[in-house]
């Protein structure tokens, strides 16, 4: 059997879109779109940024909808090598940094290991985006001597060590975590963070109709509950949070001070 050959130029693109604000994506990554012949694109990905692509790419959506269960990986995969192979270029279009969460390692090490050349172009993540908009540095020489990326799912059962965050004196930025804050909060207070250290919650990071509260860990889940901030969001937990620029909000009880950006 003769192996399928692939041509020159089929590749696939493993790139970030960036939070949402189209204007946040890289130049590369919008060269990278514009070379496109077929687009595999999350949902968290920008419509508007779809529009920058070839009018003749076939753009297919693979994302998981509203809670409905993901396009499966296996698919996916199969349909970006299939097109790789026939010499197309491929942009696999990933919300954020496609290296960050949303199993771009995985697809990156899949392709590669099926002989399949792959080209990564970072983008802006969320965490960042969403610090940037509520004037939180992520670092500051007085208050936090780094960050942490962490993921407030537990599906797999592979959680962060909480205990030991909170002990790091790191910013915590956490992804998927807005329904397990109740469970984040008691790992961080059992691990001895102070319940009064300060969190913000952003939804919808760099758009339009962004969300952002400010509390304590203590009043966590309380405040998100009551303000009723949905998914996407970023928790930011940390001293950093202090310097809020612009969510120039006092420490609050639970909900209290939720504002539209
Ligand atoms: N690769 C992405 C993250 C994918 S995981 C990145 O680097 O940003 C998906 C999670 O990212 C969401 O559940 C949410 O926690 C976060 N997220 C993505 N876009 C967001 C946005 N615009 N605002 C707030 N959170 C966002």
């Amino acid at each position: 059997m003769t192996p399928e050959r692939p041509l020159a130029e089929g590749r696939v693109l493993l790139v970030g879109a960036g939070p949402g604000d189209p204007e946040l994506m890289t130049i590369k990554a919008l060269r990278a779109l514009q070379s496109a012949d077929v687009v595999l694109y999350d949902d968290l990905v920008n419509p508007q940024i779809l529009g920058w692509a070839p009018a003749a790419a076939r753009l297919i959506a693979v994302g998981k909808r509203g809670g409905c269960r993901s396009t499966p990986q296996s698919f996916i995969l199969r349909l970006a090598e299939t097109e790789a192979r026939k010499g197309h270029v491929v942009v696999r279009l990933k919300g954020g940094d496609p290296l960050l969460f949303g199993r771009g390692g995985e697809e990156w090490a899949a392709l590669h290991a099926a002989g399949i050349a792959v080209e990564v172009i970072n983008g802006i993540s969320a965490g960042m985006a969403a610090a940037t908009q509520i004037g939180v540095p992520l670092t500051h020489r007085d208050h936090a001597s780094g960050v942490a990326f962490v993921t407030g799912h537990s599906a797999d059962g592979r959680e962060p060590a909480w205990e030991a965050l909170a002990k790091a004196g790191l910013t915590l930025v956490i992804y998927m975590g807005v329904a397990r804050a109740a469970d984040i909060r008691a790992r961080l207070v059992a691990g001895g963070m102070r319940g009064s250290m300060p969190v913000a919650v952003v939804r919808d990071a760099s758009l339009p109709s962004s969300q952002a509260l400010r509390t304590t860990l203590a009043g966590l889940p309380e405040a998100i509950a009551t303000a009723r901030l949905g998914s996407p969001a970023i928790i930011v937990i940390g001293a950093v949070v202090d310097l809020a620029l612009t969510l120039a909000l006092e420490p609050v009880s639970a909900g209290e001070a939720v504002r539209s950006a």
